[in-house]
């Protein structure tokens, strides 16, 4: 509440005209909008986490570990078993939300008189990232087809000297994984710089199969951090965990940055109960990724105005999909029959996650109502 003569806050002036990030959170049946799991812990899942926070609820007098040592074995034996790379517990990092670790990254590396460089379209928080760290941020531009062209980012690289690269693979909001030919290209252009890259792999376990995971390339390039979620494929969203692949040295870098006590007791512990059932919670993915490809290929078969839509390639849970004339009115048309997706990326695309069967059903029919009716 501030009264008339209430003196102005001393806010820093580039954030005067900003607004808090904030995906429209609405009460309708089938939100299909933050490439979230649709699908609920089981009550197994839910009976460990829950005997396992009420074990944490005894020792909440003390500080946690503040160095979560038997989290990040868990987290290196998760990685061990989805990707066949094995890292020592030192090399991974967590945070509350890979968004945190990204945050980590930035203050470490990044800072006044300093540069981030990635290539748009891609993640909105990026910028404001390098925002909140006074770090200068400089956007590349992706290929028509959503890809980089390598040539083109070793030429920016060369030109804007970052010490920092994010690269997000699969991309949001494309879909788009980036071939390793070009992760490779770039991790040679950053260690000239010197520059941290970052592969932000928050929905890696969505990949096709034959698209590899960049933390086959840790043992090359100690400036490489993978980033993953927990947010996504393991439907845990709400548990508030990432973490971060590296080489011990980069990740003590973090260390130094890191808030003490920054994951309390609670959430280690929940992270600990559902890392033991990640079978269970992972069980989805295999239909989400079918649910994915036959998702293409349907809006592939859609026109509008006479035009076949256009569908971006997605190794992600979600879709991108275009072009359409006024997408707010598509956007706008689907909400009103109960149907939530994503008002973003390029002008004239929009992103739906891919959700249940039931689901993605209720979104074509929605869609297919509000294109005819756009057509008449
Ligand atoms: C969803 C998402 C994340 C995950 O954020 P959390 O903070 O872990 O929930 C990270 N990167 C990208 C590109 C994402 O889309």
């Amino acid at each position: 509440m501030t009264t008339p003569d209430a003196p102005a806050l001393p806010l820093r002036p580039e954030l005067a005209d900003e607004v808090p990030y904030g995906a429209p959170q609405l009460d309708v049946p089938v939100r299909l909008n933050v490439n979230e799991n649709p699908y609920p812990p089981s009550d197994e899942v839910v009976a460990t986490v829950a005997e396992r926070v009420a074990q944490a609820a005894h020792t909440l007098n003390r500080y946690p570990d503040r160095d979560f040592a038997d989290l990040r074995a868990d987290l290196a034996d998760y990685l061990a078993v989805e990707s066949g790379v094995r890292l020592d517990p030192t090399q991974v990092w967590a945070a509350n939300g890979s968004n945190e670790i990204m945050l980590h990254l930035l203050q470490a590396f990044g800072g006044p008189g300093r540069t981030a460089v990635s290539f748009a379209p891609t993640y909105s928080m990026y910028p404001e990232y390098a925002r909140d760290t006074h770090t200068r941020w400089v956007t590349g531009r992706r290929a028509e087809d959503f890809t980089i062209d390598p040539d083109a980012a070793v030429a920016l690289i060369e030109a804007e000297q970052p010490s920092v690269v994010l690269l997000a693979s699969p991309n949001n909001p494309t879909g788009t994984a980036l071939d390793p030919g070009t992760i490779e290209a770039v991790l040679d252009a950053a260690t000239r710089v010197p520059a941290v890259v970052v592969v932000d792999e928050a929905y890696a376990e969505f990949r096709r199969e034959g698209t590899p995971s960049a933390l086959a390339l840790l043992d090359r390039y100690p400036h490489l951090a993978v980033t993953r979620t927990m947010s996504k494929a393991f439907a845990a969203a709400g548990l508030r965990l990432g973490y971060l692949a590296a080489s011990s040295a980069l990740v003590d870098a973090l260390r130094v940055v890191r808030l003490p006590y920054h994951l309390s007791a609670v959430t280690q512990a929940a992270a600990r109960a559902a890392l033991e059932h990640r079978e269970s919670l992972l069980a989805q993915v295999a239909d989400l990724r079918a649910g994915r490809d036959e998702l293409v290929a349907w809006l592939r078969q859609q026109h509008v105005g006479g035009r076949p839509l256009q569908v971006a390639e997605s190794d992600a849970n979600f879709v991108l999909f275009g072009v359409l004339d006024d997408r707010h009115a598509v956007w706008q048309g689907l909400l009103d029959r109960g149907v939530l997706i994503r008002e973003t990326g390029p002008d004239g695309w929009l992103r739906v996650s891919v959700g249940t069967p039931g689901e993605t059903q209720a979104f074509k029919d929605a869609l297919t109502a509000v294109i005819g009716e756009k057509e008449q």
